[in-house]
C-alpha cells in the first residue's frame, strides 16, 4: 500500500488543494484532474481579501502529498512555491512578518489535516481522482459536504 501511495502522490497533492480551497470557504473549486504524474485543480477566488486563504491553498498540495504519500511528486510544487512567495509579498513587505504568515498557514493546514473526518475526505477525493481522473465541481462538493 505504501508503494501505491507513493505512485499516487499527485492525486493526494490535488486532493489537498481541493480540500483546503473548500475548507477555507473563500475558494471555489471548478474542476480537479489527476492522471499519472499530471494533475491540476481549477479554482475561482471569491471576492475580498483572501490572501491568507490563498497561502493555505498554495501550501496544501505539498503538505498533503507529504503527509499522505510520504513522498513528493517533485514536478508540481515549483509553481506552488512561486505562488506562495507572491502571496507572501502581497501580505507584507517585511520578511519576518512573511515568515510568521507562512508558519501560520502551514499550522492551519496541518490542523485541518489532523482531524480524522478531514483526512477521510482527502482520502476519498484522492481515490475518486485515481478512479475518474477528472472530478467536476458537483462531484467534489458531494464528497466534501458528506
Ligand atoms: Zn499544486
Amino acid at each position: 500500500m505504501a508503494t501505491d501511495k507513493k505512485i499516487d502522490a499527485v492525486a493526494y497533492h490535488e486532493a489537498g488543494h481541493v480540500f483546503v480551497a473548500l475548507m477555507s470557504g473563500k475558494i471555489r473549486v471548478l474542476e480537479a484532474h489527476y492522471e499519472g504524474s499530471e494533475g491540476y485543480t481549477k479554482v475561482e477566488w471569491k471576492s475580498g481579501n483572501i490572501n491568507f486563504e490563498k497561502l493555505c491553498y498554495f501550501l496544501a498540495g505539498e503538505i498533503t502529498e507529504y503527509r499522505f504519500s510520504e513522498n513528493f511528486s517533485e514536478s508540481h510544487s515549483g509553481i506552488d512555491r512561486k505562488n506562495t512567495e507572491n502571496v507572501l509579498f502581497l501580505i507584507s513587505g517585511n520578511r519576518s512578518e512573511q515568515h510568521a504568515y507562512w508558519q501560520k498557514a502551514i499550522r492551519t493546514v496541518n490542523e485541518w489535516l489532523d482531524v480524522k473526518e478531514n483526512a477521510e475526505k482527502i482520502e476519498k477525493i484522492a481515490k475518486e481522482l485515481m478512479l475518474k481522473q477528472t472530478l467536476s465541481e458537483d462531484e467534489i462538493n458531494v464528497i466534501f459536504n458528506k
